[in-house]
């Protein structure tokens, strides 16, 4: 009798409006990049190509992390990967705190995020998450709610919303990691992955650190799509290979230093450009932390372009002729001297996108192309194919056809024709 009464009572004191109803919100993010759209050959990339346009360019927040509160409440949200939304059941629509933070997670659980603590390095996890706040918002049922963060006026944003797309599009199969941006204020194009200890946590908490370069006014690295995942295929690289560390770059690498009478165009200028002459421990790293990045904005089984410093790189042919010098690099087509174990990083990039687009029935997956990586390193730590300086193409030959499971014989067969095609050795 008593339980009926106070049944009674709680029922005449809740308004008639307090049903649970469910709410769907979605993060976006409305981004504008300085290295989007621009064509060689003809051809621009497959994914966020207009996001040099004025206004910025809206793309899906994927799994964004979100704080709401509500009163007393509070609760934590990943939003889905592919459609960046979510779901919540409450019993008002009211008096909402949405905190959409700058950090986003794959469908493996990895994590990218954007800190406060510039290029420190001393913790795995540095800084403080930068996120934007939305106060007292009131939810519809009816239809999606989004919170769209701005970064047209907030570089930051672009910056991660680069990044998730990033992990959200090529992460094989590590899972469970976690890659943090610092900034690097007033330094528009010092961006990085191996200052300090950025590549000592990978075995100790399964962590990786960047740092971008950002300036205002300028045009600061922040803004520089295919940059931002240059830098995050060199943490996934190390992270999938599992070890600390940098690459493998022993005494002498670097500072190829051409014959006398060589072509200008042939020179090392020092800087990691793609057309800049290297030893091939160099060019194997960068080349393919190029190719990680071209990966996440172009298609597979198509032409793609690759852009750094503003300008395009085509990912099949060497030149921007339009598509009359589609064969060799640098090397052999301008340089024309004979010189072994020194390319270009343009020349790898272009071997990786042929190798992961072979002419074959079956073709190497994203896990096979980092398990190159991972292989070529693998093999040095055990003794097993010690690399140097200026060995990394047979190096990459037989990581190929000694240490990858599951490809196929034409898969291995066509290493070396690419890598001649490519002047990639
Ligand atoms: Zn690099």
């Amino acid at each position: 009798m008593k339980t009926k009464m106070f049944l009674a009572a709680l029922a005449a004191s809740v308004p008639a409006y307090a049903h649970a109803a469910t709410f769907t919100i979605c993060v976006r993010a409305n981004i504008q990049t300085t290295d989007s759209g621009i064509a060689a050959n003809g051809l621009d990339e497959d994914y966020y190509q207009f996001a040099n346009q004025a206004g910025g360019f809206e793309v899906v927040g994927r799994g964004f992390r979100v704080q709401l509160t509500q009163g007393a409440w509070s609760d934590t949200f990943d939003s889905d990967p592919t459609n960046g939304c979510f779901s919540v059941v409450r019993n008002s629509a009211n008096g909402f705190g949405v905190r959409v933070y700058g950090f986003a997670t794959d469908d493996n659980g990895n994590h990218v995020r954007i800190h406060s603590a510039g290029t420190d390095t001393a913790s795995w996890y540095p800084g403080a998450t930068y996120s934007a706040v939305w106060s007292n918002q009131t939810l519809s049922s009816s239809g999606t709610n989004s919170y769209v963060l701005d970064g047209v006026a907030n570089d930051r944003f672009t910056t991660i919303a680069a990044a998730a797309f990033g992990i959200h599009r090529y992460h094989g199969t590590i899972s469970d990691k976690t890659i943090s941006f610092g900034f690097v204020e007033n330094d528009c194009d010092n961006s990085g992955s191996t200052h300090g200890s950025a590549e000592r946590y990978i075995e100790s908490d399964d962590a990786h650190l960047i740092r971008i370069g950002r300036c205002n006014p300028g045009d600061p690295d922040t803004r520089e799509k295919m940059l931002i995942t240059h830098e995050l295929g060199h943490a996934i690289a190390r992270l999938h290979f599992g070890y600390d560390g940098d690459d493998i770059l022993p005494t002498g690498d670097q500072e190829y230093v051409p014959p006398v009478g060589t072509p200008a165009a042939c020179v090392n200028v020092g800087s990691y450009g793609m057309r800049s002459l290297e030893y091939n421990s160099q060019t194997f790293k960068e080349g393919f932390a190029d190719f990680y990045s071209s990966r996440v904005w172009n298609a597979k089984d198509s032409r793609g372009t690759y852009v750094y410093r503003q300008t395009a790189y085509d990912l099949e042919q060497w030149d921007t002729s339009g598509g009359g010098n589609t064969s060799g690099g640098v090397k052999v087509n301008v340089c024309n001297n004979n010189t072994s174990n020194v390319a270009t990083k343009g020349d790898w990039l272009r071997f990786f996108w042929d190798w992961y687009n072979a002419n074959c029935a079956s073709q190497p997956s994203d896990n096979d192309m980092l398990t190159l990586y991972r292989m070529v390193r693998e093999n040095d730590r055990t003794g097993t194919y010690n690399a140097n300086y200026l060995n990394f193409d047979n190096a990459t030959v037989y990581a190929i056809e000694n240490s990858i499971a599951g490809l196929s014989d034409c898969e291995i067969d066509v290493i070396g024709e690419y890598m001649d095609w490519n002047s990639a050795d």
